[in-house]
């Protein structure tokens, strides 16, 4: 296509385009169609010619086209969830850390090749509209990312779900590193504009904060109500969630807040202008920022307000919008489940509450009896500082009527335990919804085991640990209310699109259909015995590791050599996960070469990545990032090492990076404190890609080692009871350091100042913080850990062996895809119908 024939004689519009002209009949479903509807959206929604179109215009047009092609299916199933009578799932998450949407879109719906031939025949590089997208990161980590996993199952499994949640101004932030250390930068994620959400403020809901309540007399009975204080704007914007190559679409509605016309009314009645634009901002501030908290909430006002703002407006859409006016509550649960993504979302049941007996008239009972079967709680911790609380003062303060609520659900729970029990005060004050220390406050953990019809955890070992360490009390009194669901990941996003050459050697070798029903992996266990295809899959690792390579020089400019293994440690930074361990391991081998006890040569080369971000009010995970980025520059400086060990940290990891890193890693790090982690799910995104597991017996670890067989997967450390039993001992982390020569030298080490130009003073919080304190054992599981990395050395130095177990892990996790996940909850817990 030449340029004269694109540009057309009058400019704005492409006219003397042939394809211009003819009309538009329906969806892009062929390379002509999809031209013709891409230049249209250039044209008629982001007014340039295609000659003076920015790539951000190309990409606008482009998404817009996707969307273009989805949109029938989308509204036709809008309609069907609205009209049918069928029980939806409503998964109320505060995040969702979805990724770039665009190639996601585009496999979806099955129009990757039309698209790519399409933008070939206009001239434009593909490459480059990808490049435009920024990820939406509304989330955290593994939290916000399992919603988006599960979400797009729901969809390829045609279940009828809303997916609720907060559409944050500002996501994670952007995390660049000065001089080594972290600095966070804001996530301006819609500063262009996104081509994917479609706001509807026709359809907003009025959320209230504040004031007090009061009874009433309403015809000789006597009712609460709740008079608020102030309120605000509830603005939805939905987002399409199509299933994989089956005509679905499900929606992701999330929030944005807008001061309501009141706030306007100050401006009249004040006459304080600058007063009112402040209140304006003030409502406007509850969806500007994602809380950048993984698993240490902190209590803040804002936060609260956040969580109350979206579950509020999401109870309230769902029962105006998808429940007939003429629907008896009473049967509530069976038009739909409120699936609780951790505590974020549970002030939703006193608000359930909250509507059905003071607005809706019902009896309590009759309305505790609904609100019990409409929730299932979902818990993601085992840390004790993880659970939420909120305090009793804060929550009375912004939300008065529910405090009520939650006071009235506890005191006929505790009656109800008093019943069973009897006069057992311990057991009373422990299973109280209402805790004294050190403030009286809320336990949100507590509330949702109360009022949900289910509790589930994440894998096996978790769900456990739930049962009997963190909630026993519980267990006891609601027998068959706790249950496991193990989690999973989508393969759509994490094998098919961030590995495409693995997916076509997969293909190869079992057909299609796979992607659907990951269980049929299970083919691959005889070609992990065929010699060509061990080598195609090698050429596949291979192929990723220079596609990973491109990646991290143009964004970070680092160099990855050739023939190394890639050791890979992707996941927030936290004490629990130890990335301490995995350093020590490094400046081990790095101690051992220098001091001239290990030659270098003899060293097998290694390149260890790490991926990481710290909330930025977590001073010690900031301290270790600090930390690795010194040692990365000593080590890869030191001449001494002949290129052998590399440590590289490129900044901001986030679900783009996930995608390149994970199908080019040889080894996955998944070294937590046995006990500590729920599940993880970056361990099933290696293992699912051919990275073999070094790891400890914890959260989905176990389930892996389990599935791939101790010959395909490198345990080390202590199982949770051995953990415990040293609890119970006294643990002594300096006895570790004494009698163990080598982790000895590698603290030296760093405590001399090796890797703070001298300074000793730098990274001293760090080594004292293991020495005195090391709440997570990371002396205690270091010889076991130094141990199993020999092992890895040696399993590595057999190329065949090695690419039998990579083959092996990929045929027997296939049990991880998140749609199998989904299954799980619709057979254990909401029991909806499997398709609509
Ligand atoms: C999968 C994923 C996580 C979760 O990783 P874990 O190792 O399970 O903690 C976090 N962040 C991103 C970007 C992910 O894709």
């Amino acid at each position: 296509m030449s340029e004269e024939t694109v540009t057309g004689p009058n400019g704005a519009l492409e006219a003397t385009h042939p394809l211009a002209l003819a009309p538009v009949t329906g969806p892009a479903s062929n390379v002509d169609g999809f031209v013709r509807q891409f230049l249209r959206n250039l044209n008629y929604e982001r007014g340039v010619p295609l000659s003076a179109s920015s790539p951000n215009d190309q990409y606008f047009a482009f998404a817009m086209t996707v969307r273009d092609y989805l949109m029938a299916r989308w509204l036709e199933d809008l309609r069907r969830q609205r009209v049918t009578q069928s029980k939806s799932v409503c998964y109320l998450s505060a995040e969702y850390l979805l990724g770039r949407q665009l190639d996601n879109n585009l496999l979806a719906s099955g129009l990757t090749d039309i698209a790519t031939e399409a933008m070939a025949q206009c001239g434009i590089d593909i490459e480059e509209l990808r490049a435009q997208e920024v990820e939406p990161g509304l989330g955290n980590g593994g939290l916000g990312r399992l919603a988006a996993c599960f979400i797009d199952s729901l969809a390829t499994m045609s279940v009828p779900n809303i997916g609720y949640g907060i559409r944050y101004e500002y996501g994670i932030f952007r995390q660049t590193f000065v001089d080594g250390q972290q600095v966070e930068q804001p996530d301006a994620w819609l500063e262009l504009g996104s081509p994917w959400e479609f706001p509807h403020p026709e359809f907003a809901q009025t959320i209230s904060f504040g004031g007090h309540t009061e009874t009433y007399d309403d015809e000789g009975v006597t009712r609460s109500r709740w008079v608020p204080s102030w309120n605000v704007r509830a603005v939805p914007y939905n987002y399409m969630v199509p299933g994989y190559l089956n005509g679905r679409v499900n929606t992701l509605r999330l929030w944005s807040a807008q001061a309501t016309n009141s706030f306007d009314l100050r401006v009249f009645n004040s006459g304080d202008y600058e007063e009112a634009v402040r209140a304006q901002t003030y409502a406007e501030n509850i969806s500007k920022v994602l809380y950048p908290e993984d698993s240490t909430p902190q209590g803040k006002e804002l936060r609260l307000q956040q969580q109350y703002f979206f579950v509020a407006a999401s109870i309230h859409d769902f029962l105006d919008h998808m429940v007939a006016d003429d629907f008896g509550l009473e049967n509530l649960a069976d038009r739909v489940i409120f699936q609780l993504n951790d505590t974020h979302p549970v002030i939703a049941v006193p608000e359930l509450m909250r509507v059905l007996v003071d607005e809706k008239k019902l009896e309590w009972d009759a309305a505790w009896a609904i609100t019990q079967k409409c929730f299932a709680y979902t818990c993601h911790t085992l840390l004790p500082e993880a659970l939420e609380v909120w305090s009793v003062e804060l929550l009375g303060r912004l939300l008065p009527r529910h405090l009520e609520i939650i006071y009235r659900i506890n005191e006929e729970f505790l009656l109800e335990v008093r019943e069973r029990f009897g006069d057992d005060e311990i057991r009373l004050r422990d299973m109280s919804i209402i805790g004294e220390f050190p403030e009286r406050s809320v336990r949100m953990a507590y509330l949702a085991t109360v009022a949900g019809a289910k509790v589930n955890g994440v894998a096996e070992l978790h769900s456990q640990l739930l049962r009997d360490k963190v909630l026993p009390d519980f267990n006891e009194f609601f027998p068959g209310k706790f249950t496991n669901v193990t989690n999973g990941i989508t393969p759509r996003r994490f094998i098919r699109l961030a590995n495409p050459e693995l997916s076509e050697l997969i293909t190869s070798a079992l057909g299609t259909g796979w992607l659907t029903d990951l269980e049929r992996l299970r083919g691959l266990e005889s070609y992990a015995e065929d010699p060509d295809f061990r080598a195609a899959f090698r050429e596949v690792k291979a192929a990723n590791k220079r596609v990973l390579s491109d990646v991290l020089r143009a964004r970070d400019g680092f160099e990855v050599s050739d023939g190394h293994m890639l050791d890979v440690m992707v996941k927030r930074l936290h004490e629990y996960k130890r990335q301490m361990l995995k350093l020590l391991h490094i400046v081990t081998v790095y101690e051992g070469i220098v001091s001239g006890r290990v030659d270098a040569a003899s060293v097998q080369p290694r390149t260890f990545i790490f991926g990481a971000k710290a909330a930025p009010g977590y001073a010690m995970a900031k301290r270790i990032i600090h930390l690795i980025n010194a040692v990365g520059s000593v080590v890869n400086a030191d001449e001494r090492v002949q290129g052998r060990l590399k440590v590289l940290f490129p900044q901001n990891y986030n679900v783009t990076l996930a995608e390149r890193l994970i199908p080019a890693a040889d080894l996955s790090e998944q070294i937590s404190l046995a006990g500590k982690e729920a599940s993880g799910t970056g361990n099933m995104k290696f293992a699912l890609n051919g990275a073999l597991t070094i790891g400890t017996d914890d959260g989905a670890n176990v389930e892996i080692r389990q599935l791939v067989g101790d010959d395909n997967f490198f345990l080390f450390g202590m199982a949770e009871p051995e953990v415990e039993a040293l609890w119970a001992r006294g643990y002594k982390p300096a006895e570790f350091y004494q009698h163990d020569e080598s982790l000895r030298r590698a603290m030296d080490l760093i405590a001399s100042g090796a890797f703070s130009g001298g300074d000793r003073s730098v990274f001293e919080p760090v080594v004292s913080n293991l020495l005195y304190d090391d709440r997570f054992m990371v002396l205690a599981d270091y010889a076991s850990y130094i141990e199993a990395q020999a092992k890895v050395d040696a399993a590595h130095a057999d190329e065949d062996a090695w690419t039998r177990s990579a083959i092996l892990n990929v045929a027997r996790c296939g049990f991880f895809s998140s749609d199998r996940s989904m299954r799980d909850y619709i057979d254990r817990i909401w029991h909806t119908p499997p398709a609509f």
